[in-house]
C-alpha cells in the first residue's frame, strides 16, 4: 500500500506536466494530433499494464527480502532480470500493441527496396511494421525493440510519408544496423551489471541506521518495503550522475548504425533522411555542447552528417587507390 501511495502521488504530480506538454507546446508548434479522449485512454492502459506487471514484482521483491535470507538481493536481481526479459518479450507483441495499430509495411515504390535490403542483411520481413503514429502527433520516427521472435523494427506512417524511397531505405539500414550490431544485447548486459550493483547497495543500506535516519524515517529493516521505497526515492539523485555515460554509450551506438546504414545503402540518402528528419520534428541543429553531451541519446545532427560525410569520403578514397 505504502508503495502504491506513493507511485500514485508522484504520478499524480507529473500528470499535469504531461498534458501541458501534449496539449500546450506540442500544439503551438503545430505538431499535437492526440485528442482528450486518446490522452485519457492512454493514462488508464498505462496505469492498468503497470499495476499488471509491477504489483507482482513489487510483492516478489518484498517476499525475497523477508525470506530469502542473506542472498536475498541476489535472487531478487534474478526476478529482476526474468522481468526485464519477459517485458523485453511482450512489449512489442502485447503492450505497444494496446496503444498503436501495427501493420505490415504496404506495397508500393520503397517495398521492393526494403525487401531486398530485409534480405541482404538476414531479417526476416515479417519483423518490419508500419505504426499509426500519426494518431497521436505528426512527429516521425523509427525503432528496433524486442529481441528473438519478437523482435521487430517499426517505422512511423509520419516518417514514411515524407520521405523518399532511398530515405526510407537508409532509416530502415540503420535501424537493422542496431539489429546486427547486436545493440540491444549490450544493453541488457550493461543494465545486467548496474542492476546488481544496485541491489547489492540496497542490501546494504536496508541494514544501515545512518539511511533511514538520514532520511528522517526510524530504521525499520523488519519492513523491507519502507527500505525500498526510500532506495528508489533516492536512487535517480545518483543515477542521475551517470547519464552522460549512458548517453555516450548510447550516441556511439547510433555512429555505428549510422556507418552501418552508409555501408548498405549509401550516406547520402542518410543524410538526407536526417536533414528531412529534424527539419520536419523541428529539432534544433545547434544544441548546447554540454547539455547534449549528458543528456542527448543520440548525438547532433551536424555531427552525425559530418561522420556520415566523412565515411563516404573515405569510402570514395578508397575505392580511387583500389581503382
Ligand atoms: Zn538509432
Amino acid at each position: 500500500m505504502l508503495i502504491v501511495a506513493i507511485v500514485l502521488l508522484s504520478a499524480l504530480v507529473s500528470l499535469p506536466f504531461s498534458a501541458w506538454r501534449t496539449f500546450a507546446i506540442e500544439s503551438r508548434f503545430g505538431f499535437n494530433r492526440t485528442r482528450l479522449g486518446t490522452w485519457l485512454a492512454d493514462l488508464g492502459k498505462g496505469v492498468l499494464v503497470g499495476a499488471i506487471l509491477g504489483l507482482p514484482l513489487a510483492a516478489l521483491v518484498i517476499a525475497l527480502m523477508r525470506y530469502a535470507g542473506g542472498a536475498w538481493w541476489l535472487w531478487a536481481w534474478g526476478a529482476w532480470m526474468g522481468f526485464q526479459f519477459l517485458l523485453l518479450a511482450l512489449y512489442p507483441t502485447v503492450i505497444a500493441p494496446l496503444f498503436n495499430k501495427f501493420t505490415p509495411m504496404p506495397d508500393g515504390p520503397a517495398r521492393t527496396r526494403i525487401e531486398a535490403l530485409l534480405a541482404r542483411c538476414g531479417f526476416a520481413s515479417r519483423g518490419l511494421y508500419l505504426m499509426d503514429g500519426s494518431k497521436r502527433s505528426s512527429h516521425g520516427n523509427a525503432y528496433f525493440t524486442g529481441f528473438g521472435r519478437a523482435k521487430r523494427i517499426v517505422m512511423f506512417d509520419t516518417l514514411v510519408e515524407r520521405l523518399a524511397p532511398e530515405e526510407t531505405e537508409a532509416v530502415l539500414a540503420h535501424e537493422l544496423g542496431h539489429f546486427k550490431l547486436r545493440h540491444i544485447a549490450k544493453r541488457i548486459a550493461w543494465s545486467a551489471a548496474m542492476s546488481l550493483a544496485f541491489f547489492a547497495l540496497l542490501a546494504w543500506l536496508a541494514r544501515a541506521d545512518w539511511f533511514y535516519g538520514g532520511l528522517y524515517v526510524p530504521p525499520s529493516p523488519e519492513r523491507p518495503g519502507v527500505a525500498l521505497v526510500l532506495f528508489f526515492l533516492v536512487l535517480p539523485v545518483f543515477t542521475f550522475l551517470l547519464a552522460p555515460v549512458a548517453s555516450w554509450y548510447s550516441r556511439r551506438h547510433e555512429y555505428e548504425a549510422d556507418a552501418y546504414a552508409a555501408r548498405q545503402t549509401s550516406a547520402g540518402a542518410m543524410v538526407s533522411a536526417l536533414v528531412r528528419l529534424y527539419e520536419d520534428n523541428a529539432a534544433t541543429l545547434t544544441p548546447d555542447p554540454l547539455h547534449s553531451a549528458f543528456h542527448d541519446s543520440h548525438p547532433p545532427a551536424a555531427l552525425r552528417v559530418a561522420h556520415l560525410e566523412a565515411l563516404s569520403a573515405g569510402t570514395a578514397a578508397a575505392a580511387a587507390a583500389t581503382a
